[in-house]
């Protein structure tokens, strides 16, 4: 098995463990500087046009990394179009969050 497990870092203001791709800590809430300004590897465009074209079938969440909810958007039909549509606003508004919860790069 080659699956990537985020690695986990400890908080700089009280200590807690927390995933190296938080944004912030959990427990404190303090910023995690070793995420800050990390972006995904996944462009912004690409995923906007896939989801517009072929977000019925899930495309831009296979494109992304995001296997699972893929496959099930496409044997839902992005959940009859509703699912998609959500993802293509969210994509729009820049809420949506690669595989790994990283902003796409834009
Ligand atoms: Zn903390």
């Amino acid at each position: 098995m080659t699956e990537a497990v985020a690695s986990l870092i400890f908080c700089a203001t009280c200590g807690e463990k927390m995933a190296s791709s938080a944004a912030a800590c959990p427990k404190c809430g303090a910023p995690n500087s070793a995420a800050a300004g990390k972006v995904s590897k996944k462009e912004w465009l690409p995923t906007l046009l896939l989801c517009f074209f072929l977000g019925v079938f899930g495309f831009h969440r296979f494109y992304v990394g995001k296997v699972g909810t893929g496959v099930l958007q496409l044997l839902t039909l992005g959940g009859f179009g509703i699912w998609s549509f959500i993802d293509f606003i969210m994509i729009i508004i820049g809420n949506f969050k690669d595989a790994e919860g990283l902003p796409l790069k834009r």
